[in-house]
């Protein structure tokens, strides 16, 4: 169990004049680093801001997001940093539910803000960072820096994420020195970060992906090289240039990757470690990304809940051609991780090979939802997190991911996991994309029924598909009934909104 997270004050230690991190045309040592990370505690404490305060950080990826990340840890405050993609409202909803007092916000986001500032219930001040003022660093210039960090407990929360999710309201994940800590040791341990590796933080810092893959490098004294948003062509120059050995993406990001000219005449061979995950990989997209890089590719499984990654598929894995198969699997489970496999109704452990839901135990778990303690209680059982993910182990030990849990249709006692279906339903020659949803039945409790988009131009016989799936799947699991639609309903992050569909077969009942 880590007492405290804080890699400034060793690498400093070790090594001073070493670069910490890069970003754009600047770069800073550690030394450099740590006297910014320290001026910017010691100026939340300026303002006021007491241990367990809430700190709200609104920008594309910025040093500072990072400095105020490790500035909290010393100052014992925490670190929300807003998803910059959301809505004005929905910004307006996290930062009061936050609680944040001091909002330190990007240049690009003034107007957004002063939208909703009437409707931001706790901010008091708001320090603008970039832009020609730049109030951010005539703030860092204001006070000396911080000597002493404020004395933590492993449990005291820094960083604030919150989730996506395709319901309700965003929670605020609150990670600790703990499980921050215990994360950024396994993932070190799993993807070889040490001290002359040159880390690629692309993905967004208010996700795990962004913020707790840089921290798990920083930890081994790793450079970390900071994108601000996503460009495909100039990441992938920047991989070369900088001589990157580790970076990740996620999938969406890979597929563009393979749509830049010229792509595969290049040489990515300073990349030791390429990490890919955070939402399923397909695995023909997989394949080709596989044959265009030749490096050593890793599946990362994580989420906000678990501070990061919990499951990692390492490189071997991806070429042992006696075991193709084990390319659908998001791996195996990270140091001081355990996973079991439950039946959502029942509690129990299902039997190896069976689908159920994954739940996870270990000291980089999250100490739980800020201000939401019924829902804190209700996504554990005892030690275990209930992750949402449902899916099964194979005999070897490797975890692989099928579905939602909410998204289960329980037909006769007997529970369907829509994936499973939909698969069989796509193969169907006609059929562009389903979604397979519950509804009620007076005998059953709920049937399957698939909702299908058709390949344009193509025609659809409902009872034709009905057969297909007779052929193809247990009775139980069948669909009862064909929607056939002009398209799915989608979220912002392209998840099909299953409640969408469903809301219309449910309405007033349960
Ligand atoms: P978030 O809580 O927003 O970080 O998202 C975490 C969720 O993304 C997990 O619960 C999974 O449903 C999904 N996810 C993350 N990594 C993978 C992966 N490698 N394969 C499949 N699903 C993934
Ligand atoms: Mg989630």
């Amino acid at each position: 169990i880590h007492h405290v997270f804080d890699p400034i004050t060793y690498w400093v230690s070790q090594d001073p004049t070493r670069v910490a991190l890069r970003f754009e045309d600047e770069s800073w040592t550690w030394q450099q680093l740590s006297d910014r990370v320290r001026r910017n505690a010691a100026a939340q404490s300026a303002l006021g801001l007491a241990p367990g305060d809430r700190v709200a950080f609104l920008d594309k990826n910025h040093p500072a997001s990072l400095e105020t990340t490790l500035a909290c840890a010393v100052a014992g405050t925490v670190n929300a940093v807003l998803n910059y993609r959301l809505a004005p409202s929905e910004l307006a909803y996290v930062i009061n539910d936050s609680r944040a007092e001091l909002l330190i916000l990007g240049a690009e986001f003034v107007d957004v803000i002063d939208t909703i500032k009437p409707n931001l219930d706790h901010v008091r001040t708001i320090i603008v960072l970039g832009g020609e003022a730049d109030e951010y660093e005539a703030w860092l210039g204001k006070a000396p820096p911080r000597e002493t960090a404020h004395p933590t407990h492993p449990e005291d929360c820094f960083l604030q994420l919150y989730t996506s999710g395709t319901t309700g309201h965003p929670k605020g994940a609150m990670l600790t020195h703990r499980s921050v800590g215990a994360h950024s040791i396994a993932a070190s341990a799993a993807f070889g970060f040490a001290r002359d590796s040159v880390n690629m933080v692309a993905m967004p810092l208010f996700h795990v992906g962004g913020t707790s893959w840089a921290l798990a490098a920083m930890s081994q004294g790793a450079e970390t090289v900071l994108v601000r948003e996503v460009v495909p062509a100039m990441v992938l120059d920047q991989i070369i240039r900088q001589s990157v050995t580790h970076a990740f993406f996620v999938p969406a990001v890979i597929r563009f990757f393979l749509q830049v000219p010229g792509v595969s005449a290049r040489d990515f061979r300073s990349l030791r470690c390429l990490g890919y995950g955070g939402s399923p990989m397909p695995e023909a997209l997989l394949r080709e990304a596989m044959s265009t890089f030749d490096v050593d590719f890793y599946q990362v499984y994580g989420m906000t809940e678990a501070s990061g990654v919990f499951c990692v598929l390492g490189p071997q894995h991806h070429r042992d051609s006696a075991r193709p198969e084990r390319l659908r699997a998001a791996g195996q489970p990270i140091e001081g991780v355990e996973v079991r496999v439950v039946d959502p109704a029942l509690g129990d452990e299902v039997p190896v090979g069976e689908v159920g839901e994954f739940q996870i135990r270990g000291p980089q778990v999250t100490a739980g939802y800020w201000q939401r303690e019924s829902d804190t209680a209700a996504s554990f059982d005892g030690e275990w997190f209930k992750t949402g993910d449902a899916g099964r182990r194979d005999p070897d030990g490797f975890y692989y991911v099928e579905d939602r849990v909410k998204d289960v249709i329980i037909s006769g006692g007997e529970n369907i996991y829509p994936a499973e279906v939909e698969r069989v339903v796509s193969e169907y020659p006609d059929v562009a994309e389903v979604a397979v949803i519950g509804v009620p039945d007076d005998k059953w409790g709920e049937v399957v029924r698939a909702v299908v988009v058709a390949k344009s131009g193509a025609d659809i016989d409902e009872d034709k598909l009905l057969d297909f799936c007779a052929a193809h799947l247990a009775g139980y699991k069948r669909p009862r009934t064909i929607d056939i639609v002009p398209s799915l309903p989608r979220n912002a992050t392209g998840k099909i909104l299953k409640r969408d569909l469903r809301a219309p077969h449910w309405a007033g009942r349960s």
